[in-house]
């Protein structure tokens, strides 16, 4: 098996997978986090397999960071949390684990787990509740900036 069929986001994004969407373009894919650090823990993720920040293209890197921007506007209206981390892990070291660019975001209140990694996986009906609440606040960004 190569690289690519074994990888868990190119299954995720050939249909492969299950996940629960939050949205879906040609160049990127947002999805829950199945551990998620905290409630609305959603990731961003390349279509096209690249490894890390050092090999990915200047064109899924542009739509991963502004899908950042209107997804990070989505999860404060949805969850409303204190902070909310954006992140992105580069190799073991770093605590990558998946090794297929993608970026956490990661909502956070004052004096919770201090970790980029959650240790439960969660309920799969909780985490597509959350899910469609997202994807209808991110079509709302979209209708009222068009
Ligand atoms: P990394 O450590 O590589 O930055 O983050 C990988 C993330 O992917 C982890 O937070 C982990 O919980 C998440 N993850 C791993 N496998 C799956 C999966 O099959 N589905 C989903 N939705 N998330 C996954
Ligand atoms: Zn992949």
């Amino acid at each position: 098996m190569n690289q690519q069929a074994a990888c868990i986001f190119c299954r995720i994004e050939r249909g492969d997978a299950p996940c629960a969407l939050v949205y879906r373009d040609d160049r990127v894919l947002a999805f829950m986090d199945i551990q998620p650090v905290t409630r609305g823990h959603t990731l961003i993720v390349t279509r096209e397999h690249f490894e890390n920040v050092y090999d990915v293209s200047e064109q899924a890197l542009v739509a991963v960071a502004s899908l950042s921007r209107r997804l990070a506007t989505a999860i404060r209206e949805v969850i409303a949390p204190e902070g909310l981390r954006v992140v992105q892990l580069n190799g073991a070291a770093a605590g990558q684990t998946v090794f297929h660019y993608h970026m956490h975001l990661i909502p956070r209140t004052a004096g919770e787990p201090d970790r980029f990694h959650g240790r439960v996986t969660a309920d799969s009906a909780e985490l597509a509740a959350v899910a469609v609440q997202l994807e209808a606040a991110l079509e709302r960004s979209t209708v009222q900036s068009a």
